[in-house]
């Protein structure tokens, strides 16, 4: 089978490589959709996310879809054909936090398409059994890989409590920042404004409703929000951007006593941000470790029932040979782009009703 390694920063190299054989309790997929994730670009760019650095050939890839192909004993939960989104995560269930039900904490998480497991920038891919979710025909596989970024987006509501009538603002217009918004928006907030440095996701987030989408450093059209809201500034603001000016920027923005929530992938390195500002204004802090196994059941659901439409996410495909394209376009944030997705098998199949 085709597997796409990075081999140094800004190299990919297509490798034909034996295909997995399924370990006890694992399930074979043949992929056939894969997300290009922010933090997919931190690895391409810098060779490294944090402390984790990619010291040898490897394959990424953490959004993905595909199909079963050999479920071996679990046959009758996962027939030959049957249409999964893949869960990356794999915690080890016995450790203090994965007793305490918070497995995204586990002391010994394994993370596909994240050294050292590799992930679905390949033809095929053996995964735990419980890492997968049936996804429904109404959801097409070019939409699968958007599964776990809503799963995300989800789990960052759920550490927000009940937003219900409370305003928001969202830094950041990328996938996670704009399915924060559609879901915050179905549970009842008020996002009043986004800010977005790129023109084109701008644009986008207009598309989707967003109500007022701001440039960052227009600090005046930013100021003047509060006009709407009893002259001080919402409630919650989410970074969802993972700049360094906007973990700052957030402090700054959200009323006293407001909560700013972090669920932006800050880059590697210690920045000094002063934190006056959140002593001051006496700020509720979060920060978002990825998702929760249950967000995904939700996210399909969402999904599924048309809450939350993935559809305008997932419309710029590449088949995986043109992978160096998909990055380089992501990473220069071409316009139209909003979410590159690769397609390992090819870009012409969707599997549905097989
Ligand atoms: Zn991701
Ligand atoms: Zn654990």
């Amino acid at each position: 089978m085709r597997a796409a390694y990075l081999i140094t920063p800004y190299q990919f190299e297509l490798r034909d490589i034996p295909i997995p054989k399924p370990g006890k309790g694992e399930v074979l997929v043949r992929v056939t959709a894969a997300g290009v994730c922010g933090s997919d670009l931190h690895f391409y760019s810098a060779g490294r996310i944090g402390e984790v650095v990619l010291d040898q050939p490897f394959v990424m890839g953490h959004e993905f879809s595909g199909v079963v192909e050999d479920a071996g004993e679990f046959s009758a939960e996962f027939p030959k054909g049957a249409r999964v989104a893949a869960e990356p995560s794999i915690p080890c269930g016995t450790c203090f936090y994965c007793r305490e039900n918070r497995p995204n904490l586990c002391l010994n998480l394994t993370f596909v398409g994240f050294p050292p497991k590799g992930g679905g920038y390949a033809e095929y891919i053996a995964l735990p059994k419980e890492n997968l979710h049936r996804l429904p025909d109404c959801i097409p596989d070019s939409q699968g890989p958007l599964v776990e970024t809503l799963a995300v987006a989800i789990h960052t509501a759920e550490l927000m409590g009940d937003t219900r009538g409370k305003s928001v603002a969202i830094l950041g217009a990328g996938p996670v920042g704009l399915l924060t918004f559609l879901h915050l928006r179905h549970c009842g907030a008020s996002v009043v404004y986004m800010t977005e440095p790129v023109e084109s996701r701008r644009e986008f987030a207009r598309s989707l409703g967003v109500p007022m989408v701001l440039q960052p450093d227009d600090l005046q059209a930013i100021a003047e929000q509060e006009r709407f809201l009893d002259g001080v500034g919402p409630e919650y603001v989410v970074e969802a951007a993972g700049e360094p000016a906007s973990y700052a920027q957030a402090m700054q923005i959200v009323r006293r006593g407001g909560t700013v929530v972090y669920c932006g992938i800050y880059p590697h390195g210690a920045m000094s941000i002063d934190f006056t500002p959140a002593r001051r204004k006496e700020l509720r802090m979060i920060f978002v470790r990825r998702s929760l196994p249950r967000n995904y059941s939700e996210a399909i659901c969402l999904a599924a029932s048309g809450e939350v439409n993935l559809a305008p996410f997932c419309r710029t495909i590449y088949p995986l040979d043109q992978i160096a394209n998909a990055f380089q376009d992501a990473c220069e944030r071409v316009s139209g782009l909003v979410k590159a997705i690769l397609h390992p098998v090819g870009p012409e199949q969707d599997t549905r009703n097989r």
